[in-house]
């Protein structure tokens, strides 16, 4: 790999340090994890694409990526709350692009309740999605990145990772948890030319927050506007949702050999929201 990654107009150039590396990136059919598939493409990488929705929609998605940037796209079905799903997808990878180089563990789902109705399938479904799928498929594609000495592993954690709010004790839960598993698996692969870091996005305005919104009116007892201006907004003292570009951007970077030195960490991009 270029040991650096500024060009001689002296502007940074990530595609020429990136492009042909194979990405898998789960829950990308929608909001950040098709951001990350089109920041990587873009970069010139192969990505696997996963997660659920219209099948036409997914398929527009995946030839518009490969035909924009030039990249191999292919797509998984797999189901990140099933773990055979998440060893065949990775299988798939491999078999599509001849390795894994990296994977960004995205798929994640929500659900907004007090603790003492919080339903007990939702916590189940939140544990597996969240945070037992980002275990499966990193010992899913760990060895062949040992083998190669080269490797990202990119989980997309959440300010959640790092603070608590009410009536989130499942997706809290699973987000502290995603920090644990990134600290542990950078230790036992950091001399392996592998690197884990978990990104911590405050408010991102995807579907998985469009969502909430109506949930957190009624949890709170506040109108929809309220909960975007006193409760989501609030938190970030930016007052401006995180995009989608600004954490592929980061993702990018984390891939890139300037990146090689930052592992273990929980990187936060959430508009000073955990500084307060
Ligand atoms: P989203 O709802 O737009 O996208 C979620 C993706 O996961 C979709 O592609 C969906 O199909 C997929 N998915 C859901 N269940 C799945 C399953 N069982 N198997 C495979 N795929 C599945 O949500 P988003 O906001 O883009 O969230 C993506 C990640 O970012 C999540 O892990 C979320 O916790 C995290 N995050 C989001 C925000 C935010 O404000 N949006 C903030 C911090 C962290």
């Amino acid at each position: 790999m270029k040991a650096s990654v500024i060009d001689k107009a002296g502007t940074r150039d990530e595609r020429r340090e990136l492009a042909g590396k194979c990405a898998i990136v789960t829950g990308s059919t929608s909001g950040i994890g098709l951001g990350i598939a089109r920041g990587l493409a873009e970069v010139g990488m192969n990505v696997m694409l996963n997660g659920f929705g219209d099948t036409a929609d997914i398929e527009t998605t995946r030839r518009e990526l490969s035909s924009a940037f030039g990249v191999a796209a292919t797509y998984s079905a797999a189901d990140m709350s099933k773990p055979d799903e998440i060893e065949a997808m990775a299988e798939a990878a491999r078999a599509a692009f001849g390795s894994v180089d990296v994977l960004v563990n995205n798929a994640g789902i929500q659900h907004v309740e007090a603790i003492e109705t919080f339903p007990p399938a939702k916590w189940d479904a939140i544990i597996a999605i969240n945070l037992s799928s980002a275990f499966h498929a990193t010992r899913a594609v760990v060895p062949e990145m040992k083998a190669r000495e080269w490797g990202r592993i990119v989980n997309i954690a959440s300010a959640h990772a790092l603070v608590a709010s009410p009536f989130k004790s499942a997706y809290v839960a699973a987000k502290h948890g995603v920090l644990g598993l990134t600290k542990t698996v950078a230790l036992e692969t950091a001399e392996h030319g592998i690197t884990v870091n978990a990104i911590c996005p405050g408010y991102v305005l995807t579907p998985l927050v469009r969502k909430q919104i109506p949930e957190t009116a009624k949890a709170r007892g506040i109108t929809e506007e309220q909960v975007i201006r006193d409760v989501l907004l609030h938190a970030q003292p930016t007052r401006a949702f995180v995009t989608t570009e600004q954490i592929a951007a980061l993702t990018v970077f984390l891939c890139t050999g300037a990146g090689a030195s930052i592992t273990g960490a929980a990187l936060p991009i959430e508009g000073g929201w955990t500084a307060q």
